[in-house]
Formats: structure tokens, sequence, C-alpha cells
């Protein structure tokens, strides 16, 4: 059975000491038997975050990573530099990392297999944009991203892989896709993994729901066929919501 898995997508925000302030306060809450918790945060936050989970099962990601491992790269962090702090995550290919930042399927490529390099697991988001789900489009993007990002991968990398579809429309709008819905696209997904990988790299891969979960909505997510747990932005900034979010995944 595929371990459910809530991520913390906590984007631009938190100082350090307001990071060392979020772990004491779900210490012990977010830490659920069967879920795996994972906040990721920015770079600044990481070597703190890593002291203060410490003793505890909540695992700590980053929200980005350069695909070399050194050079001149101004403002750019490396996955050799990760891999010294300990981070257990990365998310690549976020909506907006791809569109602020011009992030294309082979950059993400490159991305996955250097997170894989230094023994990091990535979280790769894909999703369509509004225009590209009101042209029946869904399912055609999300095939190009997931093959785009996995390409290359052994199928024992390609397994513990964990995909994050997060309609962009529904990306800190308020406005989630149905269950059923985002269901119906997650399973899609994990065929494509199927058709790449077979039948038990398929079953093994962790495929999230992302676009404005809360804990109002979580359960709904989580009681899916295919739904492995979620990529949350908004409402993983506070601490209780948090908790309330990795209670509803188990
Ligand atoms: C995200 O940042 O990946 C996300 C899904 O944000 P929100 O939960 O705020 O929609």
């Amino acid at each position: 059975m595929r371990t459910p898995i809530i991520a913390g997508n906590w984007k631009m925000f938190k100082t350090v000491p307001e990071a060392k302030a979020f772990i004491e306060e779900i210490k012990g809450k977010a830490e659920v038997a069967g879920v795996e918790s994972v906040i990721c945060a920015p770079f600044t936050n990481l070597p703190a975050l890593m002291e203060a989970v410490k003793g505890t099962s909540i695992k700590i990601g980053a929200q980005n990573l350069h695909f070399e491992d050194d050079g001149a790269y101004t403002g750019e962090i490396s996955g050799v530099m990760l891999k010294d702090l300990g981070v257990h995550y990365v998310i690549i290919g976020h909506s907006e990392r791809r569109a602020y930042f011009a992030e294309s399927d082979e950059i993400v490529n490159k991305k996955v297999f250097a997170a894989f390099k230094h023994g990091i697991t990535p979280i790769v988001c894909v999703g369509e944009k509004l225009e590209e789900r009101e042209a029946d489009q869904t399912k055609a993007v999300c095939k190009v991203q997931t093959e785009g990002a996995l390409k290359g991968l052994t199928a024992e990398q390609a397994a513990q892989v964990v995909i994050a579809y997060e309609p962009i429309w529904a990306i800190g709008t308020g406005k989630s896709s149905t269950a059923q819905d985002a269901n119906e696209v997650i399973s899609y997904i994990r065929e494509l993994v199927k058709g790449l990988y077979g039948e038990n790299v398929a079953n093994a891969v962790r495929i999230q729901y992302g676009g404005s979960v809360k804990p109002e909505n979580v359960v709904e997510y989580m009681g899916q066929s295919d739904i492995d747990g979620a990529l949350v932005g908004g409402a993983s900034l506070q601490p209780t919501s948090y908790v309330q979010l990795v209670e509803g995944a188990k």
C-alpha cells in the first residue's frame, strides 16, 4: 500500500524564527502513524528546520534546486548543497516556477535527475491552466509534463517519485477541483506511469492533489481511490490547519 503524503509548500513565506516556532507547535501533532508529513520551506529556513525536526517523524523539503552540482549560477542552490543539509524532498516544476522562471519540461527532467543523484526525493508538479482545461486539454497537458519529467528514469527511480497533480486554476484561488475530477486525472496519470513502467511501478508511485486543499476538504480528496495525499500552499502556513491536514490524511 502507498503511504499518504501531506506536503506543505510554504512558498516565499516565513523567517527562521517563524519557521522554528511552527515546528515547535506541530511536534507530536503533525506526526500521525501511516502518514508522511513534509514541510517544503524557503532555502534560508532549511538548516534551522533540519535541526528543529530532529527526533520527530516530520520531514523537510526544498522548493527548487539547480540541475548542476556547482558552477557560475548566481543565486542558485544545488542538490549537493541540499544533500549536505540532509533535506529529504524537493519540489520540482511547480507551476509558479514554470510560469515565472521559465522552467520547461526539459529543465524539470534535469532537476529530477539531479535530485536522484543526491538521494533527494522529487515532488514533481504537473497540471493544466484554466484555458487548457476549458479546451479539454487537461489530460494532454498532464501527459506531456509527466512523460517529460520522468524521461530516462529507471523503474526503481520512477517508483519513488511523488507526482503532484495541481490544476493551475486551483492554486491559491480557493477554487478547488472536485475530488472526483481530481481523482479522474490522477488515475489517468497513474495509467501513464503504467504505460511507461508497468503495473508495479504504477501501483507504487504516489500522486498527490494540490490546489486550495484545506482541513475542510482534505478528507474528501483522501477518500478517492488514486489520491495519495496533498501538496498544500496557503493552508500549510498555520500550524493548526497543517496538523488538521495531516490528521485528515490518515
Ligand atoms: C501550491 O502551492 O502548490 C498550492 C497548491 O497552493 P494552495 O494550496 O494555496 O492552492
